[in-house]
């Protein structure tokens, strides 16, 4: 990698409102480009291989021109955390504005689970409501929550492997959408997805940047959804861009999750369910890591851009 690159590296760290995926505060590698700033923020625990990905597409956004892009503002949906406080739910509904869809985030127990999604539905009965599993069920599970779940848009990841997604698929008519299986792949173009999902989850920095999600989804041929991780605004704004570069866009984005932050780099607001695509310098100051943080996260950007030579 560029060393003009790694000289105008900032590592920050933002604070979530509620736990996510364990953590609540969310550190975030950002440098700049001749096109802009790129992030590179994998979860920590990731390894270097996965976390090329991640490099490419944040190398990617720092150093080629923008796509064509077919649309102004992305429709976003609501991201509900694994938690069952109803007080803390409606919080959470209510910071995502106009939003007519919420992933709600199940897997972990299926009594609670249930009560999450209909806790959203009570307090959004007019919501679309998808739900991510991350591919912690067995297909007995999957097969006997979605039939008690009611009307969903869909289920992302209900179970880890492409065996499991076919055998559910042949048993329930309820929508599958493959995550985890394109993006944890060892090589995500050569994997046989015929009869497991029937859409395709495309997030810019796990998959590599936006030409090579395009290519992924030529190659498979199944429509998408765009979402993203919890991302800072730089990140967010790239999958922004990946969303609005798709001519045909049939659901609403997973990009609306700087709502779960207190503090971000730039307020992407979210206004009637949308977010506008704006440019925007990030404002960075009082965010750095300490010194130790920073040497770590440098440290895996040299280690991680070897990967990709
Ligand atoms: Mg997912």
């Amino acid at each position: 990698m560029d060393q003009q690159l790694l000289e105008t590296l900032r590592v920050i760290a933002l604070p979530t409102k509620t736990n996510f995926r364990g953590i609540n505060l969310r550190e975030v590698a950002l440098f700049k480009g001749q096109y802009g700033w790129g992030e590179f923020s994998p979860f920590v625990e990731y390894g270097d291989e996965e976390a090329s990905h991640w490099l490419a597409s944040a190398i990617e956004a720092a150093t080629t021109p923008r796509p064509q892009l077919f649309r102004t503002s992305v429709a976003v949906n609501g991201t509900i955390p694994a938690l069952n406080d109803t007080t803390q739910l409606k919080k959470i509904v209510d910071s995502f504005p106009g939003v007519k869809t919420f992933k709600v985030k199940v897997g972990i127990d299926l009594a609670a689970d249930l009560a999450r999604v209909n806790t959203i539905r009570e307090l959004q009965p007019h919501a679309k409501i998808r739900i991510d599993v991350n591919g912690l069920w067995s297909v007995e599970q999957a097969e006997e929550f979605l039939s008690s779940v009611g009307e969903i848009e869909y289920v992302e990841q209900p179970c880890a492997t492409i065996e499991e997604l076919r055998e559910l698929k042949s048993r329930t008519s309820v929508k599958i959408v493959g995550d985890e299986i394109l993006r944890k792949a060892i090589d995500p173009f050569d994997i046989d997805l015929t009869g497991a999902v029937d859409y395709l989850m495309l997030k810019v920095q796990p998959l590599g940047g936006i030409k090579r999600a395009h290519a992924l989804a030529e190659h498979h041929k199944l429509p998408i959804v765009v979402s993203s991780a919890l991302e800072s605004a730089v990140g967010i704004n790239y999958g922004l861009t990946l969303a609005a570069s798709f001519q045909e866009l049939n659901f609403d984005c997973g990009l609306g999750t700087g709502s779960l932050l207190t503090h971000d780099v730039a307020h992407l607001p979210i206004v009637d369910g949308m977010i506008q695509i704006t440019e925007f310098e990030p404002a960075l100051d009082g965010l750095d890591v300490s010194a130790e943080r920073f040497e770590w996260w440098k440290n895996r950007i040299m280690r991680t851009a070897e990967l990709l030579k």
